[in-house]
């Protein structure tokens, strides 16, 4: 575990409890010896993030769209600009050794998903955790039970993700991480003839 990918929200105008939040990532990251890979802007969550991991002597990595370049944080060690967001989650993906989600918004949801669903089909196998701040995932986290439930995942995938409450603990967590045996998504249940 060299290097971390923090998705969170582009928006700073919210409570201090997830400012806090993400600044306290920033230290444990840090504390751990480790690099950041994220979304390179300096708003929100994600201008916290980076420049506490700056300010505690890690490396930041920004990967950021072409077309958000102007947003791009001057205080990374690194920037990337890729073509388009879906060749930035990709390079995200390629960088880090395991992600964390911090709470954000529509962005950092499709980050977090597109992250497990790919880890779901075996593209990677590197741990994936959710930062429950205030409580914040509680509700996505039932839409997962209902998904569970309802047959539309295999149970055994609730293990492709970890919910923690507090940044030290998302850091031992991807410290910690060894990955289970794969399982298949699906037998071969075909609901129409070939
Ligand atoms: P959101 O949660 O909707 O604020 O989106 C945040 C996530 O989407 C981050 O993890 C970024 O990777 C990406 N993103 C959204 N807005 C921006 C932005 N203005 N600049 C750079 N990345 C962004």
């Amino acid at each position: 575990m060299k290097r971390v990918c923090v998705y969170c929200s582009s928006s700073g105008r919210v409570s201090p409890v997830y400012l806090e939040a993400a600044r306290a990532l920033a230290r444990e990251i840090t504390g751990a010896g480790l690099d950041l890979v994220y979304g390179g802007a300096d708003v929100g969550l994600m201008g916290l993030v980076a420049a506490g991991v700056k300010e505690g002597g890690g490396r930041v990595i920004g990967i950021i769209p072409e077309k958000l370049s102007a947003l791009g944080w001057t205080g990374c060690d690194e920037i990337v600009v890729t073509p388009d967001m879906r060749s930035r989650k990709k390079k995200m993906e390629e960088l880090a050794d395991g992600f964390v989600a911090l709470p954000g918004g529509f962005g950092t949801l499709e980050e977090i998903l597109e992250i497990i669903t790919l880890k779901q089909l075996q593209y990677h196998a590197k741990p994936v955790v959710f930062l429950d701040t205030a409580g914040f995932y509680q509700d996505l986290l039932r839409l997962f039970s209902r998904i569970f439930e309802d047959g539309f995942a295999r149970p055994e995938f609730s293990g492709l993700y970890h919910l923690v409450a507090e940044p030290d603990e998302a850091v031992r967590y991807l410290l910690g991480y060894q990955p289970p045996p794969p399982i298949e998504k699906w037998g071969m249940e075909r609901t129409v003839p070939r």
